[in-house]
């Protein structure tokens, strides 16, 4: 118990709302997935260790209770992996979907970011991570795609023609798809809310308000879906928006800035 508080301390890292998963003390502690997931993060992609905000959030978003989670750390504090890592682990979990159940299921893990330019550099950093998963596991082949505004419709239904299992997308092109039915939203487990106090700044809580409720009247899964907020500050609205959508979530504040 003291030992982790020490840990904590060092890594600047604060949490709210009881029964908090320890932090990791390394990427071993990723379980039954992390030898395979450490060899990519060290060796191809460089990440020695884990950020302190990926080292708080790892272990509690992949908790089994799929307890929501909001965590609070500054631009690049690692924030990325922090919500990437759990989904691939979270998908690697159930069966392998051939493309043609992917494409009729939809994704499982939806990604919401408030730019084009920042769910880009998400949808990258995914597909680097899962590329090198998927050279070790072909019959799970993971697909991310991004659905941003500048694409057409039919751009779009082109690129979910393979299966989908991550989609990275902006609110509004999102809700277009949606409504128009290029994809099913049934299976999404895990919904990723990412930058949440940009998303407010840029006027997007309506859109976001509609893509829940889409999603929750979409939802066939039969277990709670997750939903995991990031933002690099709080205020007023935030705390709304994580009140509204949130059910009762893991909070983790990381104050420290080094990466
Ligand atoms: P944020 O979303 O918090 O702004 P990012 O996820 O974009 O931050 O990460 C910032 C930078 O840190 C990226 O270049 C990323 O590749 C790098 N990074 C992420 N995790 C680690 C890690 N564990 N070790 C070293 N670098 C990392
Ligand atoms: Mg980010």
């Amino acid at each position: 118990d003291r030992d982790w508080r020490i840990l904590k301390e060092e890594f600047e890292i604060t949490t709210k709302g009881g029964s908090i998963e320890n932090p990791l003390r390394n990427w071993h502690e990723l379980g039954l997935l992390g030898k395979e997931l450490e060899n990519i993060l060290v060796k191809r992609l460089g990440y020695k260790e884990p950020t302190p905000i990926q080292r708080i959030a790892i272990p509690n978003i992949c908790r089994k209770d799929k307890r929501d989670f909001l965590g609070i750390a500054s631009t690049g504090s690692g924030k990325t992996l922090a919500f990437l890592i759990p989904i691939l682990t979270r998908m690697n979990n159930s069966q392998p979907r051939p493309i043609a159940v992917k494409t009729l299921e939809g994704p499982k893990a939806i990604v919401l970011a408030p730019t084009r330019e920042l769910a880009q550099q998400i949808q990258q950093e995914a597909k680097k991570m899962v590329d090198c998963w998927n050279v070790q596991h072909p019959q799970h082949s993971y697909q991310v795609v991004s659905i941003v505004g500048g694409h057409s419709l039919e751009e779009i239904t082109l690129g979910l023609s393979n299966g989908t299992d991550i989609l990275v997308a902006t609110p509004g092109r999102l809700i277009d798809s949606l409504e128009s039915h290029l994809f099913s939203a049934r299976q999404v487990e895990m919904l990723v809310l990412d930058e949440a106090d940009k998303m407010i700044d840029l006027g997007f809580e309506e859109q976001l308000t509609k893509i829940l409720n889409i999603l929750e009247a979409s939802s066939e899964v039969i277990t709670r879906r997750q939903t995991i907020m990031f933002t690099a500050t709080m205020s007023p609205s935030v705390e709304r928006i994580a009140n509204g959508y949130l059910h009762k979530p893991a909070y983790a504040t990381v104050t420290g800035t080094e990466a």
